[in-house]
């Protein structure tokens, strides 16, 4: 039986584990940090449950069908659609295709033109044909140039495609490629948007559980890395037939692998208690005004009850890409902007933990999954950052390095 030892427990160093199991390898995974999970952790705060930035799982996600189960992760899923702050208040923008009865509200609500609503229709038709990887043999151009080639108005645009997409892409310039643009509408278009009722943590967590008993060592960071050795950063060393590298690029580079050419997108999230929600339902609220700090916004106890104990809401404010400033002056700027949109009970809200993520999601030009292979030193690599930013592409670029590798081993 050939042996490999992965390096990091985030959704790719897990999923590359599994797959080299399910392919009869032996595998030994070391963690630095306290659990598994990686960018995709859960925290209790004052008995509120906290995901580390607001993050969801697209239930399309094909890798994610494949590894995970999602009847154990009892997902709760977010209604379709959001609810857009305009100059002329509140706009519902609906999935037609999921919620009839409101098509004609969406379809004349003020967000965009007639022409604009019929093309996200055809858009998401278009959409349910595809494999829900992320397609390199599409042209690459930004996002905005994209939108602007499928004949949306500026006003679609502003008010809902740059608010929406800023909260997923974690920019507002929308600069990020048009395939991830593609990839991203695809699974919106093809599944519903999901937390798991015990915080996001859980996807990992239920991956780890199925890897063999003792094959996954938390607290251990490794320290150097080459083909067939890690040395840990206690002095041990682990041998193996293979390593496999699946940190953060950062960590990458200071265990001597190629420092890749990518910039970051932060993320800034505050989250709110109160005993009343600010909203009666757990759908999206976005700002179409392009003004202020808040981004998008969500009760989030309202899709999940069980973020937040009997007889307390969680209410989580996205906040704009780009804008600095320290907690309290986020605080109080949202708070100014939020008594706007769900009046003076914001006053007595309050913060439970401003979460802010300088390395969330890696970003490249052009975009297209790196083909697994090992490095010149014969160390593999895998991480969201070789693939695309995100759960699936985490997970992808896991089992493909899983597959090389046993492919090669088989020669
Ligand atoms: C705020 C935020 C919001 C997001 N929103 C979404 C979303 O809504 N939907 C979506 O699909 N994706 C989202 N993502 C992206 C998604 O979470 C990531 O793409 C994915 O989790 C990356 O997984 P990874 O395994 O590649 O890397 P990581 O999660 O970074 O895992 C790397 C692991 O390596 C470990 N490690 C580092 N150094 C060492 C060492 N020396 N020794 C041992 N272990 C080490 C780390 O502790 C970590 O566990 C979001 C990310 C963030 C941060």
């Amino acid at each position: 039986m050939k042996s490999a030892i992965v390096v990091g427990a985030g959704l790719a160093g897990l999923t590359c584990a599994r797959r080299l199991v399910e392919l009869d390898w032996q595998v030994l995974v070391l963690e630095a940090s306290d659990a598994p999970g990686g960018r995709v952790r859960t925290d209790r705060v004052d008995n509120f449950q906290l995901d580390r930035g607001f993050q969801v799982l697209l239930t399309a996600y094909p890798a994610a069908r494949r590894w995970l189960d999602y009847g154990a992760l009892q997902l709760r899923f977010f209604p379709a659609g959001a609810e857009v702050v305009t100059e002329g208040g509140w706009q519902r923008v609906a999935d037609p295709r999921r919620e009839f009865g409101s098509i004609l509200r969406s379809l004349t609500a003020d967000i965009g033109t007639m022409r604009d609503k019929l093309r996200v229709l055809q858009w998401a038709w278009e959409s349910r044909t595809s494999k829900g990887e992320l397609d390199e043999s599409l042209p690459e151009q930004s996002s905005e140039a994209a939108l602007r080639a499928k004949g949306f108005s500026d006003h679609m645009i502003e008010r809902f495609w740059r608010p929406w997409l800023a909260g997923i892409f974690l920019e507002s310039k929308l600069a990020t490629s048009s395939r991830m643009l593609e990839f991203v509408f695809a699974q919106f278009a093809r599944g519903g948007t999901a937390l798991p009722q015990g915080g996001m943590q859980l996807i990992p967590a239920q991956l780890a559980t199925g890897l063999p008993s003792e094959s996954l060592r938390l607290n251990h960071p490794v320290v150097a890395a080459s083909a067939h050795r890690v040395t840990l950063e206690n002095g041990d060393t682990q041998e193996a037939d293979a390593v496999i590298v699946a940190v953060e690029p950062g960590a990458a580079s200071r265990l001597g692998l190629p420092e890749p050419d990518l910039t970051w997108r932060e993320s800034r999230c505050l989250y709110f208690a109160d005993a009343e929600p600010a909203t009666t339902d757990g759908m999206l609220r976005l700002n179409g005004r392009g003004d202020g700090v808040v981004n998008h916004f969500v009760t989030l106890s309202k899709v999940n009850p069980s973020v937040a104990p009997a007889g307390q809401h969680l209410m989580m404010v996205g906040i704009r890409p780009g804008l600095s400033g320290s907690t309290s002056e986020l605080e109080t700027a949202a708070r100014k902007q939020l008594m706007l949109w769900f009046g003076k009970q914001v006053e007595g809200w309050r913060l439970l933990r401003d979460d802010h993520i300088e390395r969330a999601l890696p970003d490249r030009l052009p975009l297209r999954h790196v083909s697994p292979r090992p490095t010149d030193k014969g160390i593999w690599q895998t991480g969201d950052y070789l693939a695309d930013a995100s759960i699936q592409g985490a997970m992808t670029s896991g089992e493909r390095v899983a597959e090389a590798l046993a492919k090669q081993g088989n020669l």
